[in-house]
């Protein structure tokens, strides 16, 4: 909670995003992020300004698409954000897979490096809002479906058109919504497979040929720890993480607020600096 006379005030990280705008708020005195809150894109504005309410102008920093467009004390790519933070909380993170509202940016730690699929959408939280509002369901309710597929329907493309004339041809069907989206996050995950680095996709496989090995010792206890997280929106689907878990075989985790990694980590780049 904000409290308004605290004297060591707020350091206030905004990730002005495409599809949300979101806002953390660090109090520099009790060291953690005591608010978190998010309005849609384009009521960024306003969330602009309450910022500005709660700290002086020099202590509000801006990540996000649209973070040059308000005045701030600083700004930084989502990339920086996502990777401050993630080295701040969990320092064995390699990979950072960050789906977002429009794009997937798939940042890998150690090389400094990170690969942007912004060419097509699927995957990324409007493809499946698009898919949730043709089937008459919220985003959010993707994950129970997921969980309550029993037979998971197959989706070859990985295109967001042609998947999605595929699930509406397997509708019509009659094939049960809750195997549609299992299929459809199995689909998504292997795209986004796609795009993590070679390193990480050998890990996956020896990972594997571990577990294949274990199984046939009958050991229990497979060490899975492998530093790789799940960032923005669509990591709340835990429908699509743990088709991607099942895709990668490794071990996804995912923090407690994914959404808001990036505002955090906006606050957090600037927390030593000022
Ligand atoms: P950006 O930073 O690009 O604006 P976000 O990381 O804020 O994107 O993610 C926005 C997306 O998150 C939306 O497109 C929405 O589909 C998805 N999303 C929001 N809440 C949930 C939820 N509870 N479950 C699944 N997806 C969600």
């Amino acid at each position: 909670m904000v409290r308004k006379n605290e004297r060591e005030g707020y350091i206030i990280g905004l990730d002005l995003g495409s599809t949300a705008a979101k806002m953390a708020v660090f109090s520099s005195g009790r060291k953690r992020f005591v608010q978190l809150k998010e309005c849609p894109a384009h009521k960024y504005r306003e969330l602009y300004e309450e910022a500005l309410d709660i700290a002086s102008v020099q202590s509000i920093f801006c990540t996000g698409y649209h973070r040059n467009s308000v005045p701030s004390g600083g700004t930084i790519t989502e990339i920086v954000a996502a990777s401050t933070w993630a080295k701040k909380r969990y320092p064995n993170t390699e990979v950072i897979i960050d789906i977002g509202g429009q794009d997937i940016k798939i940042i890998d730690i150690p090389r400094n490096d990170f690969r942007l699929n912004d060419k097509c959408s699927a995957g990324t939280g409007a493809f499946l809002e698009l898919f949730a509002s043709r089937f008459g369901v919220e985003v959010s309710e993707l994950g129970n479906l997921h969980k309550k597929s029993t037979s998971p329907a197959s989706i070859t493309s990985t295109c967001a058109v042609f998947a999605l004339s595929e699930v509406i041809s397997l509708s019509v069907q009659g094939v049960r919504i809750e195997d549609i989206v299992a299929g459809l996050h199995k689909a998504l995950a292997k795209r986004i497979f796609s795009f993590v680095p070679e390193r990480i996709k050998e890990m996956s496989k020896s990972r594997r040929n571990q577990d294949a090995s274990a199984k046939l010792k009958k050991s229990s206890s497979v060490e899975k720890e492998t530093g790789v997280i799940c960032i923005g929106g669509p990591a709340m689907n835990t429908g699509l993480v743990s088709a991607l878990k099942d895709v990668l075989g490794l071990e996804i985790k995912v923090p407690k607020n994914p959404k808001f990694v990036n505002a955090m980590g906006a606050a957090l780049f600037f927390v030593d600096n000022i």
